[in-house]
């Protein structure tokens, strides 16, 4: 708003020629250009006005004889020229007081000219009221800057009101300033005009994803270093469920229709939502059918939360787009936060995975953004992009736990259990990513390093102690091993190429993995049950526990799930350690028989107290792993278990 160093100084060159060439060199003056046009853009509405009475001019002085060339210098003329000069001007004086204007000045500010002459310049064309536009006026009138330009809004006597442009340059022999204003109104409109289409949507007539984020990011910056308001922001981002079908089904102009119907009704939540506070979201429509609610200095979660209920409510009744009814929910991920250190593509991707959760979590619902839920995420997605090279680099360890004889409590074999140890985030269990490596398939991988790395340490034990009993070694198999591998194959190899017996290896699959399987995962357990390795079910009772079933299959041994085994040990009436449940112990119990009677052998898994061992002793339990034997330990502590003559109970425990 301040004055530039664009546009030309013309008047002064109107009034006294001979300084037409001079330049004013004072910081932070500029050069005036001495041809009026220099300095302005060319074929913008201030270079055009002003050119033409000065060339004429110069012209005029240039070709005239000797003594018309005087009589111009008379000043005469140059009254004259300035009285008739189609842009506006004033001469005022250091006082900031109109020293004399022209017809045009006076017809623009809807007085006289002869009126205006003594009235205060800074009045009329409202250059005191903004501090650095007042100072740098004064700067002018004191000679001590160049130029002033700035564009005002003025309002007319007949009650209208208009954009000008003002510019003060210096006339310094005249102790004076020339005050020039040029209407810009129509500029000025069309360029609102313009910026608004930019800025809105033309379905629903919202501010657009522009207009948003430019609202957005102003607002942050204010909460962030402004300190009368909360300091903090809020954002409803809003998608409608199943939009995509309306728009398949009914067509772009019914789907069109129903945006702006869905526009209106957030327009009058978000003005509802004003009413009781000082200021009203802005609603946005983000494209297609996201939208989206800013509250500027917001006081906290809840208000979001009525928000996004009231949205949500909103919408319930149904549209009457001309006569057609139609239903529609919303999802929405709610974000409430601090504006200092949030940035707006922050904000946006915390609201963007709010959102997804709020779909997700069964759509037609507000969610609350979550940062656990979302760390979560992240370490998902930094796990699951990290996975396939930290099999190369050999990032996994294996631990074993054993699996211990009910009956003399001896080791008859350890289970494989694969962990991470994740240069970033330390050692990690399974749980953490083994449904990851299901997911992208480097199961198959990680799954075939398990095996070999299992099977050569089965193999070293068994050749360090050669007066024991061998121990048989049993790996957790996931079902895409099955499919996407030849498990067969592999397992055969790593066999042949380790030294083990196969009736030294148990593969462990689930129940789902091995329920109603048939060709290739049919022919996969027979493969390798034909070959001398056990298959167990692993966590049974989990899933369909269907015995009959299982015993078709090539199966020798039944995992006992954790939960099962705790469930049937107690009951506690009292929230106090309980008393065994005769009804569940029943139940197990028959069910080893059954198992029994099929040819399955039983392990117990999760056996944590010497009570529940022998609980499960009591009825046939065959094999037991948990706690109370071991945790999960490295190879070498199972080598120092496999000279001891019996598991003691808490062995391994940290
Ligand atoms: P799982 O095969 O049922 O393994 C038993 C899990 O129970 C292990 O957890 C073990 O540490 C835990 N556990 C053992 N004794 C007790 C006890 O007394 N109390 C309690 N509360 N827990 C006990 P872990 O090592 O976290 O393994 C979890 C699961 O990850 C395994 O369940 C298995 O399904 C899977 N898994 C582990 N290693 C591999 C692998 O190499 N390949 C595949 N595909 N899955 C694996
Ligand atoms: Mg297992
Ligand atoms: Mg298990």
């Amino acid at each position: 708003m301040s004055g530039t160093s664009e546009g030309p100084a013309p008047a002064a060159d109107l009034i006294r020629p001979a300084v037409t060439e001079r330049h004013i060199d004072t910081s932070p003056r500029t050069p005036m250009p001495s041809h009026p046009t220099a300095g302005a853009p060319p074929g913008t509405a201030t270079a055009e006005t002003r050119s033409e009475p000065e060339e004429t001019l110069h012209e005029a002085v240039a070709d005239a004889p000797l003594d018309a060339v005087s009589a111009l210098r008379s000043g005469r003329t140059f009254g004259a020229a300035f009285a008739a000069a189609p842009l506006a001007m004033a001469v005022v004086d250091r006082e900031d007081l109109v020293v004399i204007a022209n017809d045009t000045l006076g017809l623009l500010l809807g007085t006289g000219s002869d009126a205006l002459v003594g009235r205060t310049a800074s009045d009329l064309v409202d250059l005191a009221s903004d501090p650095r536009t007042w100072h740098a006026y004064r700067e002018v009138l004191g000679d001590r800057q160049a130029r002033l330009r700035c564009t005002r809004r003025i309002k007319h006597p007949d009650g209208y009101s208009l954009w000008v442009q003002v510019t003060v340059t210096p006339l310094p022999q005249e102790e004076a300033v020339l005050l020039s204003v040029a209407d810009v109104s129509a500029r000025r409109e069309l360029q609102a005009r313009l910026r608004h289409l930019q800025m809105h949507d033309p379905v629903t007539r919202l501010p657009n994803r522009t207009l948003f984020f430019e609202r957005l990011t102003a607002a942050l910056e204010a909460e962030a270093y402004e300190e009368s308001g909360t300091g903090r922001i809020g954002l409803c981002y809003l998608d409608l469920d199943g939009f995509k079908a309306v728009n398949d089904t009914l067509g772009h102009r019914v789907g069109d229709r129903l945006l702006a119907a869905v526009a209106e009704r957030l327009t009058r939540c978000a003005e509802q939502a004003g009413h009781a506070r000082a200021a009203t979201p802005l609603v946005a429509r983000l494209g297609g059918d996201e939208f989206a609610l800013l509250v500027e200095d917001s006081t906290g979660t809840e208000q979001l939360a009525d928000l996004a209920e009231s949205v949500l409510r909103a919408l319930e009744a149904p549209f009457d787009l001309s006569g057609r009814r139609l239903s529609v929910s919303a999802s929405i991920g709610v974000v409430e936060r601090h504006a200092a250190g949030t940035t707006a593509t922050g904000l946006m991707q915390a609201a963007d995975t709010t959102l997804y959760w709020a779909k997700a979590d069964g759509k037609s619902r507000w969610t609350l953004f979550d940062p656990e839920r979302n760390a979560h995420r992240m370490t998902r997605q930094a796990l699951s992009s990290t996975l396939r090279p930290a099999i190369d680099r050999e990032e996994f360890v294996l631990e074993y736990q054993p699996l211990v004889s009910m009956e003399d409590g001896g080791v008859r074999g350890v289970e494989a259990l694969v962990r991470w140890n994740h240069p970033q985030f330390g050692m990690l269990t399974p749980n953490r990513f083994i449904g990851l490596a299901e997911e992208d398939g480097s199961i198959v991988q990680l799954g075939r390093w398990v095996l070999a790395t299992a099977c050569r340490q089965a193999r070293r034990w068994q050749l360090d102690h050669p007066d024991t009993k061998p121990i048989f070694v049993s790996v957790n198999v996931a079902v895409r091993q099955v499919w996407d591998s030849d498990l067969v194959e592999d397992v055969a190899h790593i066999l042949a190429e380790t030294g083990l017996a196969p009736h030294l290896l148990q593969l462990e699959l689930t129940e789902s993995a091995v329920m109603g399987s048939a060709g290739r995962p049919l022919q996969t357990l027979q493969a390798l049950s034909d070959m001398g390795v056990r298959i167990a079910i692993d966590d049974f009772g989990t899933g369909y526990s269907n015995l009959a079933y299982l015993s078709r299959l090539p199966v020798s041994v039944l995992k006992l799930d954790g939960s099962f085994v705790r469930g049937f040990q107690y009951e506690n009436p009292d929230g106090a350690d309980g008393h065994p449940n005769p009804a569940d112990e029943v139940i197990v119990e028959a069910l080893i028989q059954l198992a029994h009677r099929l040819g399955l052998t039983v392990t117990a898994e999760c056996v944590e107290t010497s009570a529940q061992a022998g609980r499960l002793r009591g009825i046939g339990c065959d094999t037991g792993q948990g706690w109370l034997y071991s945790r999960p330990v490295a190879p070498d502590r199972i080598a120092e278990l496999l000279t001891a003559p019996a598991v003691q109970a808490g062995a391994g425990k940290p």
